[in-house]
C-alpha cells in the first residue's frame, strides 16, 4: 500500500467532512437569522417566505425564502412539529 496515497485520501475525506459540517452550521445560522425575520446576507428585515411545500406527513417542509432588499434566496428543509402528524390528526 502506498502510504502517500492513503494519507492523501484520508486528508480528502476529513476535508470533505469538515466542509459538510461547516455547510450545515452555516445553513443553520442562516435559518436562525431568517426565523428572527432578518436576511442573513444584508441583515435587513426584508425576508419573505416565497414558497412552502410539505413533504407529506413523513417528510420535512421545504420552505423558500427571498430577501426583497438584496435578492438573497435560499431553501430550507424544516421539520415541522405542528404538521399533519400531530397527536390527534395523523392520517
Ligand atoms: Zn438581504
Amino acid at each position: 500500500m502506498d502510504y502517500y496515497m492513503l494519507g492523501l485520501m484520508l486528508l480528502l475525506l476529513v476535508g470533505s467532512v469538515m466542509v459538510y459540517v461547516y455547510y450545515l452550521k452555516d445553513k443553520k445560522e442562516q435559518l436562525d437569522s431568517i426565523k428572527r425575520g432578518f436576511c442573513p446576507q444584508c441583515k435587513q428585515n426584508n425576508i419573505e417566505l416565497t414558497d412552502q411545500r410539505s413533504g407529506g406527513c413523513s417528510g420535512p417542509q421545504i420552505m423558500m425564502f427571498e430577501c426583497t432588499a438584496c435578492g438573497y434566496t435560499n431553501s430550507f428543509a424544516v421539520q415541522d412539529p405542528n404538521s399533519c402528524c400531530g397527536p390527534n390528526s395523523c392520517k
